[in-house]
């Protein structure tokens, strides 16, 4: 007898993609299980969960069954098809851009590049450290200032944190922040949001009448403005130096291959977005902001900085420079809460400039500069009033009906940005072609031929801001010429890393899962990828409809009433619900309330945001479960009744706990009046299992690179979404009330069809599923490592949540071998290290998500082992502690081919796991060997160092 057949609609439904998304297959599972003593995914939640948070049976949701990745793509095309694409010309701070093929494939779309994590262990990340210090340099040349930082969110909070630094490292006291009129809109929006809860006073004003009388501490230019329009800011400068204060100026980047660098005119730092260089708009983001300043401000910077020092071997190697002052480490004590950056569009600007190389840079900055010259010299003939004579791309015409213009430019499709009713902004780009000029000409109603223009038409460069000094001379920008070149390089780059399409990354809090490849593929369709941010609506429609449904999702749960996706990390929607519980105060008269209350197991963005919206942060201890201590809590609350604004906690605790008295700790601060924000960060345990907003969240942060599968993109893009209960939605981020705190309306649209993609794959059971299945992978860890090492905190029963703590303090002590040795030595067996000393100093923090499969984890799990072995062997005095495998960590094979003076073998040093199958092939060979931090912050080097510094 046959088995029975198939139906047609089994066998059409085809493998659901929640199997794909999650690694253990059936039996895996139940072997997971069993380990841990239970039997099922049900007991498992039976087991961890506090009752007290849990979802009944019934929440209702609109989130669609799971669909199989071609109905999902199908459906988001859909959506997609009902975007127009416009040739962009409405400027602002977003152009068109071409992103090179070679560039688009083999880092855009390329899992080597987009699902690396943070550069925090930089003997395995020198590809993407030697990435960023090409754009550090691009930044520091092209700026002509010698320090810049690896990327921040976007142009306009790059304003904000030039502001904040400018008045720290300045020496007059006075409160005010002078602002150029002619400055990007969204810039002065964002400086208004972050300069208000820190008493600092923004004067925007119109400085063709030159500088506003009285004291202030900053200044910030446009070159050139919102407007297109060039102003040699040299003299503002140094009249503003005069008087005290400090300066910044918001620069293009492209225009300042042209143009004398903002560094030689004086000033003190640069601004600006890399958004141009091969970047797609993405409706608004993500984008690589920058910030570069002077030498002496180089320990005033906010954000990441990629710096060189040198190996144990005395070989130069990269890393994060300064690390100790890293801002979120810092906590209450911290100027900035940044603590993500924009990685990956930093890492594609980079190639931009690597593979165009200064002339090629130049001769797009040329071109665009010509676009627009011929197209003002051609309205100009034509009659057409054009506002402004010095411009690099962008042209102001003054026209009778600009509506009317604008309609018939856009029929043409070309979007054209309506300043008033009677100008229109023209901005050229590398996509700007001569169709498009007589396209627009003829919008204008106006005859033209462009080749008789462009023999007639002058440059619109100021003559006295003509660039004459070199740039990216350095040879990694004229060595990639040829396509093959470059491939190779980024080859080469992606080979020194280990991201997760290598191993499995167990980054406790950073929750490294699937980035599935049909969660990514939509985000460069040209539907989503070249839409403008501020596109008329009626090209917009699909995206804005895709990104309502996901605020809907994600609302439904997390519990909330309402979610803004505009925060472009995680930081900024701490930022974003913290100023929507300080507006709720004050609506309600309650201004003084202004205490937030913070556990000090927190993760540092929670106190540096809450310093960022004005609030007092007390600290509230732990016991010793590593829970909330509810004693210190009543007495901090009791201490603070009338001034407190809020309380911030992260569920499950930082400590990978579902704590049991999470609804006691929120009553006891609403009792008080005060809110609770619940730090999402660690939604993976909760999905599908229990919502913040209904056991007694107002407000929470998600982290969709994080639980929602956007990549970490070696450290950056993030979307950081808030949730709010209704209370708190009319204070969602730009919606009236609240500023906004990212320069787009949606902050970074063009990575949201990811997350979008996700919850439509997975469906409510999907998600639930993964959830329960990543708590089982945690406390699988757990069991099996647990008598190797302590395992610090656990919940009910004995159970973890989605990551468990393991504790080395003991370890240490006994053996002299520390976390660090261990996290280098990991590096050796082919592996990432777990979270190193977060939450709790010498220890190491293992998230090893639903997406890894068994053998994954026990390759993991055995490598741990493996690892207390050797300490072992240090323990008993078979090693020294100053020399032993773990100390050596990582072995380069260079290394090993050298003399080898050491007591154990050369074997053990590569290949700990022996003969292993399955281990020599995925032998994994660090290009360097431990890297001495101290030696790089002594001698600070941020910019590519000239060739004979590699020839030690
Ligand atoms: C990651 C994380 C954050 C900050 O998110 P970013 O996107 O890195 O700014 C905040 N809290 C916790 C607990 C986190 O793990």
């Amino acid at each position: 007898m046959s088995q029975p057949r198939p139906s047609l609609a089994e066998l059409e439904a085809g493998v659901p993609f929640a199997d794909r998304h999650i690694g253990p297959r059936p039996a895996e599972l139940d072997r997971m299980l069993e380990t841990i003593g239970l039997s099922s995914l049900e007991q498992l939640a039976d087991r961890a969960l506090p009752p007290s948070i849990r979802d009944s049976g019934t929440v209702t949701t609109s989130i669609p069954a799971a669909a199989s990745e071609t109905e999902m793509l199908a459906e988001l095309r859909l959506l997609a098809a009902r975007n127009t694409v416009t040739v962009p010309m409405i400027g602002l701070g977003y152009s068109g851009t071409v992103t090179p093929p070679v560039i688009l494939r083999n880092v855009l779309e390329n899992p080597a590049w987009y699902t690396a994590y943070t550069p925090y262990q930089p003997e395995i990340s020198q590809g993407r450290l030697e990435a960023l210090l090409a754009f550090q340099t691009t930044v520091a040349d092209l700026t002509g200032l010698p320090v810049a930082g690896a990327s921040l969110l976007d142009e306009a909070t790059a304003a904000a944190e030039a502001m904040t630094m400018l008045r720290r490292a300045g020496k007059a006291k006075s409160p005010r922040f002078v602002v150029d009129a002619d400055t990007l809109p969204q810039t002065i929006e964002v400086l208004r949001t972050r300069a208000e809860p820190l008493g600092i006073e923004l004067v925007v004003t119109d400085l063709g009448a030159g500088l506003p009388v009285g004291e202030f501490f900053g200044l910030l230019l446009s070159y050139p403005g919102a407007s297109g329009r060039i102003v040699d800011p040299s003299a503002l400068i140094e009249t503003a130096h005069e008087r005290g204060a400090l300066v910044a100026v918001a620069a293009d980047l492209l225009g300042l291959t042209l143009l004398t660098p903002p560094g030689e005119l004086g000033a003190d730092a640069a601004v600006g977005t890399t958004q141009r260089f091969g970047v797609p708009l993405g409706f608004g983001g993500p984008h690589a902001g920058y910030l570069a300043v002077r030498e002496e401000f180089s320990r005033q910077l906010p954000g990441r900085l990629v710096g060189v020092s040198r190996d144990a071997d005395g070989n130069p190697a990269l890393r994060l420079a300064l690390q100790t002052r890293e801002q979120h480490i810092r906590r209450e004590k911290a100027t900035s809460n940044i603590c993500t950056a924009q990685v990956l569009l930093a890492v594609v600007a980079a190639c931009y400039a690597i593979y165009h190389g200064p002339e090629g840079l130049t001769r797009i900055a040329r071109r665009t500069h010509r676009m627009a010259s011929v197209l003002a010299g051609g309205l100009r003939a034509g009659g057409v009033e054009i506002v402004h004579d010095a411009f690099f791309d962008t042209v102001v015409a003054r026209v009778p009906d600009a509506g009317k213009v604008a309609d018939a430019a856009h029929a043409a499709g070309i979007a054209v940005r309506r300043i008033s009713a009677t100008e229109l902004g023209l901005a050229c780009s590398e996509l700007t072609t001569v169709a498009h000029l007589e396209a627009l000409f003829a919008a204008f109603g106006v005859q033209a031929d462009v080749a008789a223009l462009d023999e007639a038409t002058e440059d619109a460069l100021p003559a006295g801001l003509v660039r004459t000094s070199e740039f990216l001379t350095h040879p990694t920008f004229h060595d990639h010429r040829s396509e093959t070149s470059l491939m190779r390089w980024l080859r080469r780059l992606a080979d020194a890393d280990l991201a997760l399409d290598r191993t499995m990354i167990p980054l406790g809090s950073c929750t490294m899962k699937l980035n599935a490849a049909a969660e990514m593929e939509p985000i460069t369709w040209p539907e989503f990828a070249d839409l403008h941010p501020f596109a008329p609506d009626r090209d917009t429609e699909g995206t804005r409809e895709m990104i309502a449904q996901l605020e809907r999702w994600l609302a439904e749960l997390t519990g909330y009433a309402a979610v803004s996706v505009q925060p472009n990390a995680g930081s900024q929607g701490e930022l974003a619900g913290l100023l929507a519980i300080e507006a709720y105060h004050r609506s309600r008269g309650d201004a003084q309330r202004d205490v937030c209350l913070i556990p000090s197991s927190a993760h540092g963005t929670n106190a540096a945001s809450a310093v960022m919206a004005g609030m007092r942060v007390v600290v509230v201890a732990t016991d010793a479960e590593g829970n909330v201590d509810l004693d210190d809590l009543r007495a901090k609350i009791a201490q603070h009744a009338d001034s407190l604004a809020a309380l911030m906690i992260t569920y499950p605790s930082t400590h990978g706990v579902y704590e049991t008295e999470v609804r006691a700790v929120c009553d006891a601060v609403h009792e008080a009046g005060g809110q609770v924000y619940v730090d999402g960060a660690n939604l993976n345990a909760l999905v599908g299992l229990a919502r913040p907003g209904a056991f007694g969240g107002d407000v929470s942060h998600l982290n969709l690179h994080k639980t929602f599968c956007i990549p970490h993109g070696g450290g950056g893009p993030g979307v950081g979404p808030v949730a709010v209960a209704e209370h708190l939605a009319p204070f969602l981020p730009g919606r009236g009330v609240v500023g906004a705190v990212s320069a787009a309306p949606f902050g970074s649209p063009g990575v949201l069809p990811i997350s979008w993609a996700y919850i439509r794959m997975m469906g409510v059971d999907g998600l639930r599923r993964a959830t329960l299945t990543a708590v089982a992978a945690a406390n699988y860890v757990a069991a099996r490592l647990g008598e190797h090492y302590p395992v610090l905190y656990a919940g009910r029963d004995g159970a973890v949540a989605h990551e468990c703590i393991l504790d080395l303090r003991g370890i240490t002590k006994e053996s002299g071998v520390t976390v660090d040795d261990v996290a280098k030595r990991l590096a050796d067996y082919g592996l990432h290290a777990p979270t190193m000393s977060f939450p709790v100093a010498g220890t190491l923090m293992v998230e090893p998500t639903e997406s890894e499969d068994l053998a994954e984890i026990d390759r993991f799990v055995d490598a741990m082992i493996g690892i207390r072995a050797e300490i072992a062997r240090v323990q008993a005095g078979e090693w020294p502690v100053e020399d032993n495998p773990l100390r050596g960590a990582p072995h380069t094979a260079a290394s090993l081919v050298d003399k080898w003076d050491h007591p154990y073998s050369r074997d053990l040093a590569a290949y700990p796991t022996g003969s292993t199958p399955g281990v020599h092939d995925r032998k994994v060979w660090p290009p360097v060997r431990r890297i001495d931090q101290a030696h790089g912050d002594r001698n600070l080097v941020c910019s590519c160092p000239p060739i004979e510094a590699y020839s030690s």
